[in-house]
């Protein structure tokens, strides 16, 4: 089977692994700020806060921006339910802005309205996590704007989008939004087995992450409500977790950014294959804007379904029987029974219903060959006839 991602692991890697097995430290060692440091200095953001999921850094990043319960948050339909989930922890309430359909992020047309409504009815979100769909980034600009007008905080779900780039600059350096998240899953752009961190130029929104990361506990006198008691001593302040990332995964980590631009512009190779490839059948794919640069962590198509003779159902069927691991990203979020449960119902997001009515998600990671492409693209073509 091919399968739609997969990690890219090379000798080094291991052997970074490997080093860190024999060392002192498997967690709370050197490693994990070494990585830290790595990735904040890559997308040029002041600070980074490694931890064991970008699920847990979305966590962090809410509550370090005070989310609680009767506050608002607003993300995509189309995303991991991991974006809106963040929100429900921390007690608060989630809605959503419908998708763009030509890039599939959200749509900045529908959050300028929506923000109009709320303003009205005196519901307008706290934060607002705009999620950079496959890697290519939301319009930030205009997303920052309309935080200035309507006073919300912004964290960007990048879990996609390490490596990638806006306005010439890479994804994650907070310059329009207040912190951003990255995955580092293995069929994310790079890997660190599972994994996340959180990046921002505000030193104490990272503080507090850094602090609410494990258990809310303190080492710094500066913190505590009076002097040590001792060497020994350390102090609870907040109700944390533990949600650290381990030496093991940071080491991996470090050894995968070295590689991460070469798997950026490998996955915009096979992309750019794609659509020659696919050039002359009934499929969409998602647009690229001129100022962005995608990771491309998805190759997502979108059936035309008035113009193919089977159904969305029976076209994913052929290609996974012909052991072609495509898959769909993603169910939209307001349709889950959990969601539902809430309220939400059919109809409630057009274009991110219309979205999955039609997406399937190509193969498309570092190590896929040419060759394999070609037979996905063969396969896809036979499909649609
Ligand atoms: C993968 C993903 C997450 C969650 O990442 P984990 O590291 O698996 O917790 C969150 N948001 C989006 C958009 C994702 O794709």
């Amino acid at each position: 089977m091919i399968p739609y991602s997969r990690q890219s692991i090379s000798e080094d890697d291991i052997q970074a692994v490997v080093e860190v097995l024999k060392s002192d430290f498997l967690t709370q060692g050197p490693v994990v700020p070494q990585f830290e440091q790595a990735v904040a200095d890559y997308c040029r953001a002041s600070h980074a806060v490694a931890v064991n999921s970008a699920t847990s850094a979305l966590h962090l990043a809410c509550l370090a921006l005070d989310v609680k319960p009767g506050d608002i948050v607003w993300t995509s339909p189309i995303t991991f339910v991991a974006s809106a989930n963040c929100a429900l922890y921390c007690g608060a309430s989630v809605d959503f802005v419908d998708i763009d359909p030509d890039t599939y992020n959200l749509s900045v047309e529908r959050l300028t309205e929506k923000l109009a409504e709320a303003e009205c009815q005196g519901r307008l979100p706290k934060v607002v996590i705009p999620v950079h769909f496959g890697g290519l980034s939301c319009d930030m600009v205009a997303i920052r704007e309309l935080s200035r007008r309507y006073g919300f905080k912004i964290i960007e779900d990048a879990s996609h989008a390490i490596g990638g780039r806006y306005r010439d600059e890479p994804i994650g350096n907070c310059r329009y939004s207040d912190i951003t998240v990255f995955s580092f899953h293995p069929v994310k752009i790079i890997t660190t087995g599972e994994g996340g961190i959180a990046v921002t130029n505000d030193i104490e929104l990272a503080r507090r992450m850094a602090l609410l990361r494990s258990h809310g506990i303190t080492r710094d006198a500066n913190q505590m409500t009076h002097e040590p008691d001792g060497p020994w001593y350390y102090q609870q302040i907040e109700l944390g977790f533990n949600y650290r990332m381990t030496d093991l995964q940071a080491a991996l980590g470090l050894s995968q950014l070295k590689r991460l631009d070469a798997f950026v512009e490998r996955r915009n190779q096979l992309a750019d294959l794609y659509r020659k490839r696919l050039i002359d059948l009934p499929v969409n794919w998602q647009v690229q804007p001129d100022d962005c640069r995608s990771s491309l962590h998805l190759f997502v198509i979108r059936l035309q379904n008035s113009r193919i003779g089977k159904s969305h159902l029976e076209v994913f069927r052929l290609l996974r029987n012909a052991d072609i691991g495509i898959n769909i990203h993603y169910i939209p979020v307001h349709l889950q029974p959990y969601y539902k449960n809430k309220g939400f119902k059919l109809g409630d997001y057009p274009e991110a219903e219309k979205y999955y009515a039609e997406a399937i998600s190509l193969p498309l990671y570092p190590d896929l060959t040419e060759w394999h492409l070609c037979e996905v693209a063969k396969v896809l073509g036979a499909s649609l006839n």
